[in-house]
This record gives structure tokens, C-alpha cells and sequence, in this order.
């Protein structure tokens, strides 16, 4: 049993036959899958899928990308879409510097804004980042200074539990900074591509302690790569990380869905 901790079933990729996606997850044991939004509208669109299929859960949050066509009313709205019980986060938020689809500027401060707005609702954050770790690093790390009562509450590993930086694209020392803030990384089939490091970074950082994820439909695995990505392919991105680590798939199971489990409060 897994749980796909990062798939935005609201595309329109899915407009067709999303039903029979959620079936396939379903049978191939994905049992909770997180759907995080990346705008206003997107938001609204993870709420309500997540209202009407009980294994799906909704992130609420103004994407870097869109954050240059957002409202200043918008996060107002964010807030008011925490009333729903089906809202396990605010995400997807971040830094992109890659495509700087948004100014640096303007993405910060919907970054902050939206941190804040996690701590006050006591709510984790799903975070984007792509050549942006070291201002993204800082930056949850300035929000839990404004807000220490953050998700404070040490688990039994005495971690808090603040958000999940996705895709993760950094080094092991940073996945271990991050943990210290009370962060945890998860990745996708991005591992099973040939030319990756992350296999190494994963190694360093130890299965126990990372989440997983299909990023549909985006970022299909191995065999898979180029097409549409589902939840269900999620099983790839297990078999490669088990057997290019030596262990079983029920282990990297048990451990990554308890990991997402605690984090985003799935009973
Ligand atoms: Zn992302
Ligand atoms: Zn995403």
C-alpha cells in the first residue's frame, strides 16, 4: 500500500477518464493520493475532487509559476478554502528561478505570505523549488523564526512536521538541514531516469525517511517516460528505489506511507 504524496488529478489530462485513473490507483494499492493546486481556480478544482473521491485529499496554494497573475485577494480565498476538512496543506507554493515564469520578487512574497498563513491554520506546506533550494531554505526556515508554534509538536521521532519540499532537488546535507526545520523531501520518477543522481542522494539520505510521489501528470517513469503520468505508476518509481537500495518494496511501503500519513494528517 502507497500513497502518492504529489499528483494534480485537476488537469486537464484527466478530463476523460479520470474515474478509470482512480480505479487503477485504487487496484494497484495506491491508498490515499494528494492533490495539490497551483492557483485559485485549480484550488477550488483539488477541493472538490477531493469532496467526491474519499482516497483523495486537497493542498490549497498559489503556484510560483502563477503567482504574477495572482490577486492580492486571492489568499483570502486560500484561507477560506482551509474551512474544508477534505485540506491537508497549503501547496503547491515555492521558488522557481528555472523558468521565472513569475519575478523572483513577486514569488517570495507569496511564498511568505502563504507560510504564514500555513503556520496560522497549523497546516503543513507541499513545496516547489527548482534552482531556488538556498532562498527556499532560508525561507521556511525565516517562517518557522516568525512562528515557532508552527506544527511544533514533536512527533515520536521529536520532529515537528511543517511541510514536504517535492521533487526534491537537492544534496543529502540539505535533506538533513531541512529535517531539522521539520521538513521533510519527496520524489518522483525522476529516479528512474538514467542519467540521475538522485538514486545516490537518496542512499545518503535513507528510504526511511523520504515520501514518494508521481507528480502526474508530469514526470512519468521509467518505462513509462514521455507519456501521461497516473498514481497508479507509482509502483515503478517503489520498484526501482527498492531494488536499486537493496530492499523490499513492503518496507519502502510501510515507511514512506507512514511518512506522508503523519504528515498530512490521513487517518
Ligand atoms: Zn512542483
Ligand atoms: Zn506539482
Amino acid at each position: 500500500m502507497f500513497i502518492d504524496s504529489h499528483a494534480h488529478l485537476f488537469d486537464p489530462a484527466f478530463r476523460a477518464d479520470l474515474n478509470e485513473v482512480v480505479d487503477r490507483a485504487r487496484s494497484a494499492g495506491i491508498a490515499a493520493i494528494i492533490v495539490p493546486g497551483t492557483d485559485l481556480a485549480t484550488s477550488r478544482e483539488a477541493v472538490d475532487l477531493a469532496e467526491r473521491y474519499p482516497d483523495l485529499y486537497a493542498c490549497v496554494g498559489i503556484h510560483p509559476h502563477e503567482s504574477a497573475k495572482a490577486q492580492e485577494s486571492d489568499l483570502e480565498a486560500i484561507a477560506g478554502l482551509c474551512r474544508s476538512s477534505r485540506v491537508v496543506a497549503i501547496g503547491e507554493i515555492g521558488l522557481d528561478y528555472y523558468y521565472e515564469f513569475s519575478p523572483r520578487e513577486v514569488q517570495m512574497r507569496w511564498f511568505a505570505a502563504q507560510i504564514d498563513l500555513a503556520a496560522s491554520m497549523q497546516k503543513p506546506v507541499v513545496v516547489h523549488t527548482r534552482e531556488s533550494m538556498t532562498d527556499a531554505m532560508s525561507m521556511v526556515h525565516a517562517g518557522t523564526e516568525r512562528s515557532p508554534r508552527w506544527n511544533a509538536s514533536a512527533t515520536h521521532d521529536g520532529e515537528p512536521r511543517r511541510g514536504v519540499f517535492h521533487c526534491f532537488p537537492g544534496t543529502a546535507d540539505e535533506a538533513a538541514e531541512l529535517r531539522t526545520l521539520g521538513f521533510g523531501v519527496s520524489f518522483p520518477g525522476i529516479v528512474t531516469f538514467r542519467n540521475s543522481h538522485t538514486i545516490e542522494i537518496l542512499r545518503a539520505i535513507g528510504f526511511e525517511k523520504i515520501l514518494l510521489e508521481t507528480d502526474s501528470p508530469y514526470l512519468a517513469p521509467v518505462p513509462l517516460r514521455g507519456k501521461r503520468n497516473e498514481p497508479a505508476h507509482l509502483l515503478h518509481i517503489a520498484r526501482h528505489i527498492a531494488s536499486a537500495l537493496g530492499i523490499t518494496e513492503e518496507a519502502l511501503a510501510a515507511a514512506t506511507t507512514e511518512n506522508s500519513r503523519r504528515l498530512f494528517g490521513i487517518p
